[in-house]
């Protein structure tokens, strides 16, 4: 039997490949000083492996950056923009793809979701001159280097089928024309690696997704041309992220050696699997989860091999991970603060790898391992400890009635009692929320958190930050305000740490792109308000100002995406837990005077399951947690939610369903674009198409928003168009900020003088 991991995380337990990436981009080291980091790394993560016990030590799973980057780096698929020489590619090059050329204004290349992780790739294009040409140094070079330190090196590459279907079709290509020429460097790559490995993992997670029908064939031409180069080498055919369903059979059809199944995504897979498997096929059992952070069940796990071991040679059964541990965060024995008792619940990378090497011993031992002892212990103390069942919590939730998910009148009937008791002018305008999170904010909150400032030192100096932005904000002339958040880290953490079943690791980060990591809170008990989290901030806020003052809180769905949920009840029962927590928030932010509220949930989209046939089940509690939190106000309170990704059309009903009253949304990068979703589909309340990016530094002009606005009118009526920034304003400077908020105020009023005198 064979134990191995996926792929492990890349960036360091303290994070040293973001330091070292970041001071490279500065300009403050050389590329020497940021290959040895690399080099380092890669030889500790190995070295970390093998001492846990893994028999295959996984190669190319590493990135400087992302690595779907570097596959497009080994296939050569350099877009011309970039004026690749053809040589092997440079450092320069590869980060000119990242993060773009701007001595020469060259965008970068686009990023999104990994599946429905919250890792981040760079999108391959396919154009017609596409070129492709092998360039695989790097890969060879540190199989060789596995080999060196007395190891087994397993080359991973991202599967073709895989990084065609993710792919970006440029001017009129059809990506399977690609197909073809880019198997054949695929073939001359694993025919380099095989001179150096027992197994080759090829990752096809697309396998678990519904494919095209286009898909099947293309499977079939490359693996069969891989077949033919491997020579002995055997190669790996990985899927994650959910069970295969009906591409079981295609993937069983290929002529590979073996395949890997996700078995905590796709628990229920197995037996179908092995009813199925060919004879001559290995099996690696994905056991142990690669996307969260709690104790695989040992002994659970154990019952599986050994029902494997059934069926299935010794000699071809594997355990391993779910998935890559890229996901998951690195060495929980770090963890200097965690709660000593939460701490032995919970496994990241390292132990992972434990936890695999465990599950391989119970075919060779006879007595239990003592692994097998302590984690039996850990998973009983989870069971039992009193923070995880709170019975009034799920009194609570089990007292939910259908009433409370809906507002009293429909969206008409509220508009008008709303449009008389806010009274604001045509096209109102306002922000998302957050507003310059300055070097002074960030110092408050810091000092705040070490005991430096008392809690009145703290309030005050807080309070400052608020008047001024409110300040800033009646100077403007905007109609709907908010207080800026600076009390505010994160937009989920803030909210987590005033919530019961909540806690939070200092060092347990997780690659989110490029340099970027996350740091997740987890869910580990059941989700409880005991005091109001908002109130006295937005209170103070409006007490400056006349205009509403909209409270400002993240939904519940963001909330359960953004952190480690725990996996011993539904997701979509946490997710009710915390919407009555964020709706007792509602009810009491409205008791307090706040006519408007704000309710987040930028992560609705992302959440959404890989599988069409799962979707809408969990837009269905999605989008009922959403109305849960706002279904407790009066018809005079106006509810906003704020979404900030672009691909609306898919769930263009379920933004419907939500009921809120006004949404805001990202539009600018697109040019409007998506709202024809909107038109289409007739959305009936009102909507704020963000009218610039706020990702970028860039002062929009006031005629370019004008003309934005124009243009959002042919699909909204007047009498439901807001203006908004597409985003949330805390990575920006002031002056920026400033310039940018007046030219989107002149671009209102010269709207509004038109309209006022039709
Ligand atoms: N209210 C949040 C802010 O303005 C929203 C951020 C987000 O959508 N990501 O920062
Ligand atoms: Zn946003």
């Amino acid at each position: 039997m064979n134990a191995h991991v996926l792929g492990f995380p890349r960036m360091g337990i303290n994070r040293e490949l973001k330091w070292a990436l970041e001071k490279f981009w500065r300009g403050e080291t050389t590329e020497t000083t940021l290959v040895a980091v690399a080099e380092k790394l890669k030889q500790r993560h190995w070295n970390l492996q093998a001492a846990a016990g893994m028999d295959l030590l996984p190669v190319g799973d590493f990135s400087l950056y992302d690595h779907m980057l570097d596959t497009i780096t080994m296939l050569g698929a350099v877009p011309q923009r970039f004026e690749w020489s053809g040589e092997e590619i440079s450092h320069k090059t590869y980060f000119h793809m990242a993060r773009g050329n701007a001595e020469k204004s060259v965008p970068a290349m686009e990023m999104t979701k990994w599946f429905d992780s919250n890792y981040h790739y760079i999108v391959p294009e396919l154009g017609p001159d596409t070129p492709f040409k092998k360039n695989n140094a790097h890969l060879l070079a540190d199989a060789q280097a596995v080999k060196k330190l007395g190891h087994s090196p397993k080359p991973v590459l991202i599967g073709p089928i895989t990084f065609l279907l993710l792919a970006k079709e440029i001017k009129e290509c059809n990506r399977w024309d690609h197909l073809e020429r880019m198997t054949n460097v695929y073939c001359e790559i694993i025919s380099d690696l095989a001179a150096h490995c027992s197994w080759i993992q090829i990752d096809e997670p697309a396998l678990c997704t519904d494919l095209p029908p286009e898909a099947k064939a293309a499977f079939l031409f490359a693996y069969s041309k891989f077949r033919a180069v491997a020579n002995s080498t055997r190669l790996l055919l990985t899927t994650y992220f959910g069970d295969l369903g009906d591409n079981l059979d295609l993937a069983l059809s290929l002529p590979v050696d073996g395949i890997h199944i996700d078995l905590v995504r796709g628990s229920n897979q197995l037996e179908d699997v092995l009813s199925k498997l060919p004879a001559h096929f290995s099996l690696s059992l994905g056991l142990v989860d690669g996307r969260n952070i709690w104790k695989t069940d040992l002994e659970a796990a154990a019952k599986k091999v050994n029902a494997v071991r059934q069926r299935v040679k010794e000699s071809q059964i594997m355990v391993s991970s779910s998935c890559s541990l890229l996901h998951s965060p690195m060495d929980v024995s770090a963890e200097k603060e965690l709660d000593p008792e939460l701490k032995e619940w919970m496994a990241f990378a390292v132990q992972k790898c434990e936890e695999v090497a465990a599950l391989k011993q119970t075919s060779t031992i006879t007595e239990t391992p003592s692994l097998f002892n302590q984690n039996k212990a850990a998973l009983l103390a989870r069971a039992i400890h009193s923070d995880v069942v709170d019975s009034r919590t799920r009194n609570k939730v089990q007292a939910i009635t259908p009433e409370m998910f809906n507002r009293t009148s429909p969206f008409t009937e509220r508009n008008a009692i709303q449009r008389d008791r806010l009274k604001l002018p045509i096209f109102p305008i306002t922000t998302i929320g957050s507003y310059p999170q300055t070097v002074e904010i960030r110092k408050t909150r810091l000092e705040f958190k070490k005991g430096e400032l008392s809690k009145t030192q703290y309030n005050e100096a807080m309070q400052r930050h608020i008047s001024e932005v409110v300040d800033h904000q009646e100077e403007l002339g905007l109609d709907v305000l908010v207080h800026g958040e600076p009390e505010r880290n994160d937009m989920v953490e803030y909210f987590g740490q005033q919530l019961k079943g909540f806690c939070f690791t200092s060092n347990g980060w997780v690659q989110s792109y490029g340099s970027r990591c996350v740091k997740p809170p987890i869910i580990y008990g059941d989700i409880s308000r005991p005091e109001k989290m908002t109130v006295d901030w937005t209170v103070y806020a409006q007490s400056l100002t006349k205009k509403p003052m909209k409270g400002m809180l993240t939904g519940p769905v963001t909330i359960l995406c953004w952190s480690f949920v725990r996996n011993d009840i539904p997701r979509s029962e946490v997710c009710h837990q915390i919407a009555l927590a964020i709706r007792d928030e509602v009810i009491d932010l409205e008791a307090a005077g706040i006519s408007v509220i704000q309710i987040d949930e930028a992560a609705l989209r992302e959440g959404m399951p890989i599988r069409k046939d799962q979707q809408q089940e969990y837009l269905r509690w999605a989008v009922d947690c959403f109305r849960l939190t706002s279904g407790g106000v009066r018809d005079s309170t106006q509810i906003h939610s704020h979404m900030c990704y672009s691909e609306f059309n898919v769930i263009m009903k379920s933004i419907a369903e939500m009921d809120a009253d006004v949404i805001s949304i990202e539009a600018s990068r697109s040019g409007m674009e998506l709202l024809d979703a909107f038109n289409a589909y007739q959305y009936p309340a009102e909507i704020g198409p963000g009218v610039y990016d706020i990702h970028s530094p860039r002062i929009p002009g006031a005629d370019e928003i004008y003309w934005l606005l124009k243009k959002a009118l042919e699909v909204i009526p007047m009498e439901r168009l807001w203006v908004n920034p597409d985003c949330g304003l805390k990575t920006r400077a002031w002056p920026e900020t400033l310039a940018s908020l007046r030219n989107m105020v002149t671009a209102t009023k010269r709207l509004r003088n038109e309209y006022d005198q039709q």
